[in-house]
């Protein structure tokens, strides 16, 4: 039993529908077994437990673990690829990298720094975009079990339109899933994801047998990609003629349910964002990516007027960094750009859109995305060194919401003091 004495700021309701960020100034939050049993005034929470350890992190202020909604792990490699749109990005810089990934021994030590980067950056939780090849994908589940993160990831499927070494059949395609899932699904804090590329690499027999593994695969996850760029966009409408729009490419085979997660959504239309509503699709906001590639400014009060949920991913490696501090600053930025159209963001929205959201999208609402009693004790302590310029700016904040807006403004990796899933320190 333990008490973790710390500044605790959450966002248990969504901003977004009226809740304001929860602030602790001296807190304490008591965790038995990996979850959180008792939080208050820390003098309170301390009476009523006089015999516990104290863990002291005063200074800086303890965030809930942050979720990243959508991350390549075949990608670290390849950050900081500027200067291209989507495909070229894509043909030029990431899928070279992605088919590297047929070599085991490289995928396992790409493994390693990428749950490296999350744990560095105080991700917690994460849904994984994962690698063609099986064994690269058992490499992500292997250090993501050893270090002890929650992470959803699956094999990447494409049949078409992809460099030939990145190509599968429907059929293969299926049964490397399954035993995929069979090793990883439900073990330890895994799980998995059912993940075409994107519809346009896909044939509509591989995302029927993506519909099957879906079903097959009780609470598995489904993820991909939509809405990006205008050349995909044009080039999904070509290859699906039959098809509603962007989205009735994935909605027709029985992809889209209340754990599914499609990655950016620039320039939807309104039916679409209904439909993404109706089917309880979540949507992963990668504002740096869609900066980087230029692929545009998202249009946040849509989704939100249109009650489709959204949450934030780095998009690594066309993001720009593991950092979802950083990632809700450049939400900020983008929404700020948009003037009219865009959506005013709080501090408090920004720590919502990267833990309550996320946990929310990956169905994992009940165990964590905020430090209530009952959650998993899945934190971020963000402790910035004596008198840079984030110590010194938190020092001087006015209150609360003004102390969140100092650390996503200036704080990154190097800030992340200490990371905690399920009350085990990993960092
Ligand atoms: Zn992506």
């Amino acid at each position: 039993m333990t008490i973790y004495r710390a500044t605790v700021l959450d966002t248990p309701d969504s901003p977004l529908r009226g809740g304001r960020l929860r602030a602790e100034q001296d807190g304490g939050i008591a965790v038995v077994d990996g979850a959180v049993v008792d939080r208050g005034p820390f003098t309170r929470v301390r009476a009523s437990r006089p015999d516990d350890d104290v863990v002291d992190l005063t200074g800086g202020v303890l965030l809930p673990g942050l979720v990243d909604t959508h991350v390549h792990f075949p990608q670290v490699r390849v950050i900081g690829g500027l200067g291209m749109p989507l495909l070229d990005w894509l043909s030029e810089c990431a899928l070279p990298e992605e088919a590297r990934m047929a070599s085991p021994d490289y995928a396992r030590d790409v493994a390693g720094e990428f749950v490296d980067g999350l744990l560095r950056a105080g991700t917690t939780t994460a849904l994984v975009f994962g690698a063609h090849f099986p064994a690269a994908v058992d490499s992500v589940f292997e250090r993501a079990a050893t270090a002890g993160l929650r992470i959803a990831a699956g094999l990447v499927v494409s049949d078409r339109l992809l460099r030939p070494e990145l190509l599968t059949a429907a059929e293969q395609a299926y049964g490397e899933a399954v035993a995929l899932a069979a090793r990883w699904h439900g073990k330890d804090r895994l799980r998995y994801a059912v993940t075409p590329r994107f519809s346009l690499s896909t044939s509509e027999a591989m995302l029927e047998a993506c519909g099957a593994v879906l079903r097959d695969v009780d609470g598995a996850l489904f993820t991909s990609h939509i809405n990006e760029n205008g050349a995909e966009i044009d080039t999904v409408r070509g290859l699906f003629p039959e098809h509603a729009h962007y989205t009735d490419t994935y909605h027709r085979y029985g992809l889209l349910t209340p754990r599914s997660v499609l990655a950016h959504n620039v320039h939807p239309d309104d039916a679409e964002l209904d439909l993404l509503a109706q089917t309880g699709t979540a949507v992963a906001h990668c504002p740096s990516s869609n900066s980087a590639l230029g692929s545009g400014l998202f249009p946040l009060r849509r989704h939100v007027e249109r009650d489709v949920r959204v949450a934030l991913g780095t998009d690594v490696g066309a993001g720009t960094s593991f950092s979802l501090l950083r990632e809700g600053l450049q939400a900020y930025f983008v929404q700020s750009l948009l003037g009219a159209d865009g959506l005013a963001l709080t501090p408090a929205h920004l720590l919502y859109l990267a833990t309550r959201a996320g946990a929310e999208a990956l169905d994992l609402g009940d165990q964590v995305g905020d430090l209530s009693v009952g959650k998993q004790f899945d934190a971020v302590w963000v402790r910035p060194d004596d008198d840079s310029t984030l110590d010194v700016v938190l020092r001087h904040a006015n209150d609360a919401d003004d102390a969140l807006a100092k650390v996503f403004a200036l704080g990154g990796p190097a800030d992340v003091r200490g990371v905690w899933v399920g009350g085990d320190r990993l960092r």
